[in-house]
């Protein structure tokens, strides 16, 4: 049998199993060789019955000395199973597990039977209750105890209709089946020795922690090995391509510079200069600029427009909204016009309803500004040096590239505010250099962050007024938190004039993604220009939105955005010299709340902001997406495995700078490796 022997050929497997298995998206004998074990249960020997209640799960193992069904409110049912230790002692109690509404459960145990059980023990009254446990009920099968039992045994992801047991059973089976079967271990030698098959076997099936560790460790470095060869990849690929040097001498820098209202900051400074290395090179430039908002991206931008043009060259300027779009038009004409530059902008896109090119601007343009809009545009790049992709992480790779994709290469510079850790950066962006601009421009008014009670608006409204009275100007964030997001217009108005009455006689005005193009584009004005003092809005000005008297922000029902987010909200306000607030409303008093608002209350670095989402929520399967042009992790961990994704990434870099071509002898059998990630990721994106 081969790797890729698929399972609904094998007889010894039941034809509900095969589906079963299916729809955990399990087709070959390697798909469920790589469904790894969630979490494992040490079954050598279980502990004494608690007789406290715990936070922490615990695994037991009992005999049910007796069950009932407790109905109330008519279909409602709990159904409860008194557990009792083997070999009980004085001061043994029973355990009481329930499950509430889950017919099946109540099938499939019975009294007399032994349970495997794994749950938080709790104390409801006087007793002791395990509510929902996972469990596993013993059979008395000798030959497959040892599969089961008196072991570390393995606990997968499951799904309805396929047992912890049957699938352990399958998965052992199939191991052994497999023994004699080719299985290539695709890692270098400076990544240790192990060797794939052994690994597979000890991640299933364990003999001790200490080789399950080992195991682990060498299937997560070899997970993480593929995936920065296919980075590595990549970037060879990009490097080869042709490409010239986009750099002018730099006078026209040089006069945009002096008339600029302020001095450029050290980082924003070194930046410029490592891009302007790049564009000067004839590889292509592939860098990513990361600083937190309102650090002075688009400065560093406006900058190395300017070298490019100043090479006879034409620039893209590409922002993911309409509202940002024409933000950085307005910008880009008040300071580039004096130069003499030639500006246009194009906006809507393919994706709005009523496809209408909105063009305006000069018709023979050294700069495009742009939506996605852009990346339909054919005809008028005729001679494209440069493409700036401002907040990237609202892009997919698979739209950076049509846009960059041409012959001869355009220098790319991809901007984003997205702070994030440095493991995340070297995997979803490793494929570029990258600049970091790590500090603020001086002279900014400080941000104070509260979190309130939606009970004490009345208060918060008392501190509005004041600040409206004091000259400032606020934003009030309507609870939507996607675009997409079917927007209820009504109570959209409804809320408005709420808040017109509230504010009154202060001038608000409603913003969000439905209002027509035009009609957005002159709302924004208005807020811009001081006319309207509030401006109640959903989150299309999350992203780059640069209004400096504008020092207020409230967030409506903020428990209902990411970390990551509010932050990109809060980033709209100090950025003036006035003092800003940032106000989070809430309703819902949970814990997870509490502290996720918490961190926005302690901190304004979006590093550190950063860093707690990660703890508070993990990163997710941030790769899993057709966002980030890389297959889905299976065993890794970005977080707790970063020390290992590290040495991934230098040997991959490594073999690369040796070999780019993977030609030498011992690199060619990685090619087919990266073969076989790119079509991962393909299965991803489509
Ligand atoms: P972001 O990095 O979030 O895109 P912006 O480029 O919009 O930030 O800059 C935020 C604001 O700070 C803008 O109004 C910009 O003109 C201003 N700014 C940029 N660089 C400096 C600087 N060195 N000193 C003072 N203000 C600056
Ligand atoms: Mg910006």
């Amino acid at each position: 049998m081969e790797i890729s022997q698929r399972l609904d050929e094998l007889e010894w497997i039941p034809r509900p199993k095969v589906l079963a298995l299916r729809r955990l998206g399990i087709e070959t004998a390697e798909d469920l060789l790589t469904h790894y074990p969630r979490r494992y249960e040490d079954r050598h020997q279980f502990p004494e019955f608690p007789r406290d209640e715990s936070d922490t799960p615990i695994c037991l193992c009992g005999e049910v000395t007796k069950t009932r069904v407790l109905r109330f409110g008519g279909w409602k049912k709990i159904f409860e199973a008194t557990l009792e230790e083997p070999n009980p002692n004085a001061l043994s109690q029973p355990l009481t597990l329930r499950w509430f509404n889950l017919h099946y459960v109540q099938k499939m145990i019975a009294t007399g039977q032994q349970l495997v059980v794994f749950g938080k023990p709790k104390l409801r009254g006087k007793r002791l209750c395990m509510d929902h446990p996972e469990f596993e009920v013993i059979e008395n099968d000798p030959a497959e105890a040892g599969i089961h039992f008196r072991r570390i045994t393995p606990i997968y992801p499951a799904t309805e209709g396929l047992s912890q047991r049957v699938l352990r059973s399958i998965i052992y089976r199939l191991l052994n089946e497999l023994s004699d079967a080719p299985l290539e271990t695709l890692l270098p030698i400076e990544l240790g020795r192990g060797d794939r098959r052994s690994a597979i076997r000890a991640i299933h099936f364990p003999e001790d922690w200490e080789s399950l560790s080992a195991a682990r460790e060498h299937l997560v470095l070899s997970e993480f090995f593929a995936m920065q060869m296919l980075i590595a990849s990549r970037r060879a690929e990009s490097q080869v391509r042709v490409g010239a040097a986009h750099c002018g001498p730099g006078e026209l820098i040089e006069k945009f510079l002096r008339s600029l209202p302020f001095e450029l900051t050290d980082a924003q400074r070194r930046v410029i200069a490592e891009i302007r290395r790049d564009l000067g090179a004839n590889v292509p430039m592939n860098r990513l600029l990361q600083g937190d908002v309102g650090s002075g991206k688009t400065v560093v931008a406006i900058a190395a427009i300017l070298l490019g043009i100043e090479a006879g060259f034409q620039a893209a300027f590409m922002a993911p909204t309409q509202i940002l779009a024409e933000q950085h038009y307005a910008v880009l004409r008040r300071w580039l016009e004096p130069l003499g530059v030639r500006m246009s902008i194009r906006t809507a896109s393919r994706q709005e309803e009523n496809f209408l090119p909105l063009v305006a601007g000069d018709e023979n343009p050294d700069v495009i500004i742009g939506t996605h809009a852009l990346l339909y545009e054919t005809i008028s790049f005729s001679n494209l040096g440069l493409v700036v992709i401002d907040e990237q992480h609202k892009f997919g790779v698979a739209q950076r590239a049509r846009l960059t994709a041409r012959e001869p290469a355009p220098d790319v510079l991809v901007m984003t505010a997205t702070p994030i850790p440095r493991t995340l950066t070297m995997t979803i962006y490793g494929d570029l250099d990258v600049s970091v601009i790590d500090e603020m421009p001086r002279n900014r008014g400080k941000i104070i962050t509260a979190v309130r009670e939606e009970s004490k608006l009345v208060e918060v409204l008392g501190f509005l007024r004041t600040q409206l009275e004091g000259g400032r100007q606020i934003y009030v964030i309507y609870p939507l938190i996607d675009e997409s997001e079917k927007l209820d217009v009504k109570a959209a108005a409804t809320e408005y004039n709420l808040w017109r009455e509230r504010l009154h006689p202060f001038r608000c005005e409603l913003l969000h993604g439905r209002i027509p193009s035009p009609e957005k584009q002159e709302i924004m004005e208005r807020f811009r220009s001081g006319e309207t003092q509030v401006l109640i809005s959903t989150t299309v000005i999350e992203v780059g939105v640069d209004v400096a008297n504008a020092t207020v922000m409230l967030i409506e029902n903020a428990e209902r955005f990411g970390l990551a987010q509010l932050h990109q909200l809060r980033g709209r306000i100090g950025r003036g010299e006035h003092k800003s607030y940032c106000i989070l409303l809430s309703s819902d008093q949970s814990k997870e709340t509490a502290m996720k608002l918490a961190v926005l209350e302690k901190t304004v670095d979006g590093f550190k902001v950063a860093e707690a989402d990660w703890d508070l929520r993990g990163p997710g399967d941030l790769l899993g997406t057709a966002q980030s042009g890389l297959p889905a992790l299976k065993i890794g961990n970005l977080k707790s495995d970063a020390q290992l994704m590290r040495r991934a990434r230098t040997a991959a870099v490594s073999i690369f700078a040796r070999d780019p071509r993977l030609e030498l002898a011992e690199n060619q059998r990685f090619q087919h490796l990266i073969v076989e990630q790119e079509g991962r990721t393909f299965s991803n994106v489509s």
